[in-house]
């Protein structure tokens, strides 16, 4: 089956082929001679402030073209099961395991995806696993056996930090890796992540290699501590801000919006860690 995909805006994980449309902002359809054949039109929503544009955008094409619309992503808690390369994105960002077997509060992975279900392997070198610690070992055996013929590995799930073993950390040590997302998401997870982060360091990778997701609200100055710590431990910050997924986006006030892009900037934190200045002097 051919499927046009139609994504709200382009990311670096959407797809780039003949048949991926984004509309930027359009709500007409488009004319669909330019796509190659295709018989059903998936749109992909992924962030709930996207939803009404997608539904819109929905209606008008049913209306112009007599082949299946299915709207669904994230964003509309559509049920996943398994994964098709290519498919929503990029070919190299695969999936090797759907769900995750914890139920962290601000997270729909489990709600969508179920308990921990390992999946069949295919070839790319970002694995977008929601919790690929949380696989057998033998399962991360034949992942890591895939991983010896890729170049910058991107673990960029998240791992989590309590499951950072010396089996990870030794496979890990002999592949080509880019970037390991580790996850400091509350206060109370700092302790696991700087025990995890420490392990890492002492293998020999970099704060250019460890990358920290880590959750953050209106608090600035509670938040930017765990930044700043989470640095320290030799890891980069990545600030998101909750969103909170079933209303619309959560509003935060400029101030903490800057705060949010501010702990996102590798080269602005790094000079903002060295010199000890405040965030609102970064440059962005
Ligand atoms: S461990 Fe990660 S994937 Fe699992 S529920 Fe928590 S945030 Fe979601």
């Amino acid at each position: 089956m051919k499927i046009l995909r139609i994504f709200p805006k382009k990311t670096s994980y959407t797809p780039i082929d003949s048949l991926v449309y984004y509309p930027n902002g359009i709500i007409q359809s488009p004319s669909w001679k330019i796509f190659p054949e295709f018989d059903e039109i998936h749109i992909s929503c992924s962030f709930t402030w996207d939803r009404k544009y997608c539904q819109e955008m929905a209606f008008q094409f049913r209306s112009t073209q007599d082949r299946p619309v299915k709207l669904g992503g994230p964003a509309f808690k559509s049920q996943i099961d398994g994964f098709t390369q290519g498919l929503y994105m990029k070919p190299n960002i695969i999936f090797t395991s759907r769900g995750c077997n914890n139920n962290c509060p601000w997270c729909i992975v489990p709600k969508i995806e179920g308990k921990l279900k390992e999946i069949p392997i295919c070839q790319g070198n970002v694995i977008q696993d929601n919790n690929f610690l949380q696989t057998s070992r033998q399962h991360k055996d034949k992942v890591f056996r895939m991983l010896k013929t890729q170049k910058r590995i991107q673990f960029k799930g998240g791992l989590e930090v309590d499951l950072i073993d010396d089996h990870f950390v030794d496979n890990v040590r002999g592949l080509s890796i880019d970037e390991l997302w580790l996850a400091c998401d509350t206060d109370g997870a700092f302790k696991n992540f700087e025990k995890a982060a420490v392990k890492l360091v002492k293998a020999g990778f970099t704060r250019e290699h460890i990358k920290c997701y880590a959750l953050i609200d209106g608090d600035i100055s509670e938040n930017e501590e765990r930044l700043q710590k989470i640095w320290w431990a030799g890891a980069m910050p990545f600030a998101q801000l909750y969103r909170d997924f079933t209303n619309e986006k959560t509003k935060y006030s400029k101030e903490v919006e800057k705060f949010a892009r501010s702990w996102q900037r590798p080269a602005a934190i790094n000079m903002h860690m060295k010199k000890g200045t405040d965030f609102r002097s970064f440059n962005i």
